[in-house]
């Protein structure tokens, strides 16, 4: 088999043992690798009914086939369990180094059961693999652990992934951090990783990846790498000013959710823009793993020293959502958040739902206490008390931590919580790009714009410029290509900003070279489309409700954008979503159909 090894590790916390669990070919033709293999795994192994945070809930950490290849962005890998804070499927996904490591140790990926009675920590040097007291570990945040552990094992090729407090503290919206600023953050991965006891992943290897035809592999990568330099995003604008060169063009489009979605244009978004962060704060860039494009942001603060981050979705929810501009407090923020393992989106999240509660009256000052700052918009001073208070589940961050569904709906008022399926939503208002507001209404893990990124045509003109405010069901067609695609990008290994650049045949090429396979691009769309039925399934069986759960916060259905280009929009969700279903092959009431499950190969599942 070429990319992939053929073997997972599967380490089983609750009795110590470590096995190693292989499948043949045939098996990776039907799920490509990393999001595909391990939504099959969690389906044949696990009761999607399980407790998220229980032993029976298993965490699947896996890079693609051609993670650790010299395929542009290939150093990405998945984490795939059941999300504490949705309550369905997750698959958080992060760059840096750690999933090529993995693969370098000749692994797919490792399948994590049960729950250590004590902490404790995964020490893999290729195919020696121990479980390894962490006792010493537990309560430290991101960077001490990494220092700690290189320390102790001395090896220079160590790369680590590991939760911080919030994890620890089974905060909802916890997440895994590798290589010091890089997460798998979303819908509580790291809460899970807490719930097992579980610190960290350390590993080291010395295998190459095995690859079918190294001299048409690497032409075809020397092509595609070519292309994302000539591309003005992936070779322009992301490598200058990093992903913050979004602010201002999301900005300038009326979809910067501001003061918790109440408005999309905020009218001090200039000032932290990657323009600005490049001018005052940038010493360098950071890219992953072969990555040609190199996004991440190196900044210098006198306050926290040298940082990595923050990328645009984090200067906006710790920023534009909160009302807040002051881009030191931000960045410090940022880093506050990597230190203690939370995700940066949810963090904003909760605590712009809160703000909202508070200046309307229904959170008061009594509830945070006399001393806590209280929550005004614009008030720098909440982001760096609550974020300890959230990791350390202290005074009111006990509450905080739920997440802002749980929070809002404790005060009385859910519909404040900017979320769906209790996930908090990222940097763009659904009402300035409707195609885009589908994807947050049907996406497997909730309210996520990486599964489905449908700004890319809808103001970003990839692959064309399609009218942000068209629901016809060409748009529609377009949204189950991302969502497919994405899902494909996602099981190889690779990063999603490749779409700026490289079309759905160039992943085919890519693919096809390393794997020694003859697909067609339709072949890989339909492990795409594989993928995204079963987990379908997965939430199905997990208790997901179509008509309540595939919705959109009753702002954006029901309270008109109140000013920019996109006043007076609002998503016409109950057009699409039918039409959504109908087009997905799925029953009326957006249930996976026995035909289109056989279709798939998936019925066993069903
Ligand atoms: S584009 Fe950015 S996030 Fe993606 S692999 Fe490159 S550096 Fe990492």
């Amino acid at each position: 088999m070429y990319g992939n090894w053929g073997k997972f590790l599967r380490v089983n916390l609750s009795t110590g043992e470590v096995k190693v669990e292989e499948y043949d070919e045939e098996l990776a033709k039907k799920w490509l690798g990393s999001r595909g293999l391990a939504i099959y795994f969690l389906l044949k192994e696990m009761d999607p009914k399980v407790d998220p945070l229980s032993p029976e809930n298993k965490l699947i950490i896996t890079p693609g086939p051609l993670s650790g290849t010299s395929a542009p962005t290939g150093g990405r890998y998945n984490v795939v369990t059941k999300g504490p804070q949705t309550g369905f499927i997750t698959m958080a996904n992060s760059g840096g180094y750690f999933g090529a490591e993995l693969k370098f140790a000749g692994w797919d990926g490792i399948i994590v059961e049960g729950k250590a009675d004590h902490p404790v920590y995964i020490y893999i040097k290729d195919d020696n693999v121990e479980i390894r007291d962490a006792s010493h570990l537990w309560g430290k945040v991101v960077s001490e652990t990494e220092e700690t552990l290189k320390k102790e094992i001395g090896s220079k090729r160590l790369h680590i992934a590991s939760i911080g407090p919030a994890g620890e503290n089974l905060v909802k919206f916890a997440a895994i951090v590798n290589d010091g600023h890089r997460a798998a953050a979303r819908a509580g991965v790291g809460a899970v990783m807490g719930s097992k006891n579980l610190k960290a992943i350390a590993v080291e290897g010395t295998k190459r990846v095995p690859i079918a035809d190294k001299q048409k592999f690497m032409l075809v990568i020397r092509e595609k790498i070519n292309k994302l330099k000539n591309d003005p995003v992936a070779g322009g604008g992301l490598p200058n000013y990093g992903t913050a060169v979004l602010v201002n063009i999301i900005n300038q489009n009326g979809l910067y959710p501001t003061r918790n979605f109440q408005t999309g244009v905020f009218e001090l978004a200039e000032e932290h823009s990657g323009e600005a962060m490049t001018a005052k704060y940038l010493i360098r860039n950071q890219p992953c793993y072969a990555c040609p494009i190199g996004c991440g942001r190196v900044n210098k603060l006198p306050t926290v020293g040298v940082t990595e981050g923050p990328e645009y979705e984090s200067i906006w929810a710790l920023g534009a959502d909160l009302g807040i501009n002051d881009l030191a407090s931000i960045i410090e923020a940022n880093h506050l958040c990597d230190e203690y393992g939370l995700d940066t989106i949810s963090t904003g999240g909760t605590l712009a739902a809160a703000m909202e509660l508070y200046e309307k009256g229904y959170l008061k000052q009594e509830d945070l206490g006399e001393e806590a700052p209280p929550f005004r918009w614009g008030n720098t001073e909440v982001l760096l008390y609550y974020i300890e208070k959230i990791a350390y589940r202290k005074g009111i961050g006990d509450k905080l931590a739920e997440g802002s569904y749980r929070f809002a709906e404790m005060y009385g008022h859910p519909e404040f919580s900017m979320s769906v399926k209790k996930l908090e939503l990222p940097a763009y208002d659904p009402r300035g790009a409707e195609g885009h507001g589908l994807g947050y209404a049907t996406n497997n893990r909730g309210g996520c714009h990486i599964k489905n990124y449908m700004i890319s045509p809808e103001i970003l003109g990839y692959p064309y410029k399609m009218d942000p405010h068209d629901i016809s069901d060409d748009k529609i067609k377009m949204l189950l290509i991302f969502q497919d695609l994405s899902a494909v990008i996602d099981a190889a290994g690779l990063c999603l900003f490749t779409t700026f650049g490289l079309g759905a045949d160039d992943f085919r090429d890519m693919l096809n070279a390393a794997l020694g396979w003859d697909f067609s691009t339709e072949d890989y769309l339909k492990i795409g489309e594989r993928i995204w039925n079963a987990e379908r399934i997965f939430n199905l069986k997990a208790g997901l409700v179509p008509e309540r759960d595939d919705t959109l916060p009753k702002r954006f259905l029901e309270e008109p954008m109140p000013e920019g280009p996109n006043k007076g929009h609002t998503v016409r969700l109950k057009e699409m979503l039918p039409r959504y279903y109908k087009l997905r092959g799925w029953t009326e009431d957006g249930r996976v159909t026995p035909e289109k499950a056989k279709e798939l190969g998936i019925e066993e599942f069903l």
